[in-house]
């Protein structure tokens, strides 16, 4: 199996390759966060250190997951419950904390890659465009179009616009978005949500393409 090997630390990344070598697997041993998401293409699997120099790896996880559903497995030395859960939520597979153990490493790989092998068999990946009415949302490419014409969003409210109209027709709650989003459910951010989002409804200029459900959060589409 090809890995991704994302490690800024030089000891951990040498014995982590030697032990995933000698277990068959090709192994790609990568420094920084950015170099994840140019060499993503050509892996089946990978191992994310949470603590890169350049960008912080549940970043890197949340770019990836926007483009990518490759096996990830979380190796870091934060082992806190909301670092856990903010990695899982982010589409991590498995989260493991260092130190370790190689054995068990190894297991989760095998675990995590039977998984993903049946998820690909049941359900191949889904339209990356996305239609309701004379909008098209684009995900890989990151654009939208009402009737044809380009409609020019920032970065977040793209990705606002993106969690939902990924799962169009399902009702998406607002901890969904902000977690995804935001990395964070937090408070402080829940009113960016609304500031973005009354931003996109604005520029899409599309009433009730993205209907808000009281209490809950919002639904692209019908
Ligand atoms: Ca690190």
């Amino acid at each position: 199996m090809r890995i991704l090997l994302a490690e800024d630390d030089d000891g951990v990344a040498a014995a982590l390759v030697e032990v995933l070598y000698d277990h068959g697997h090709d192994t790609r041993r990568v420094r920084l966060g950015r170099d994840v998401l140019t060499y993503h293409r050509s892996a089946d699997l990978l191992i994310l250190d949470l603590g890169l120099p350049d960008v912080d790896g549940l970043e890197v996880l949340r770019g990836l997951r926007a483009v990518s559903d490759l096996a990830v497995v979380v190796l870091t030395a934060r082992g806190d419950e909301r670092s856990v859960v903010r990695g899982l939520r982010l589409g991590a597979d498995d989260y493991l904390v260092k130190p370790v153990r190689l054995a068990e490493l190894l297991a989760r790989i095998e675990a995590v890659t039977r998984r993903a092998a049946a998820r690909t068999a049941a359900a191949p990946a889904g339209p990356r465009t996305v239609c309701a009415g004379d909008v098209e949302v684009d995900l890989e490419a990151r654009r939208v179009r009402v009737a044809g014409v380009a409609v020019e969003l920032t970065a977040k409210e793209f990705d606002v616009l993106a969690v939902l109209a990924g799962r169009a027709g399902t009702a998406v709650s607002r901890e969904q978005v902000l977690d995804e989003v935001w990395g964070d459910a937090h408070r402080a951010v829940s009113r960016s949500l609304d500031v973005h989002l009354a931003q996109v409804r604005a520029k899409l200029g599309r009433p009730g393409l993205v209907t808000t459900i009281r209490g809950f959060g919002f639904r692209f589409g019908n």
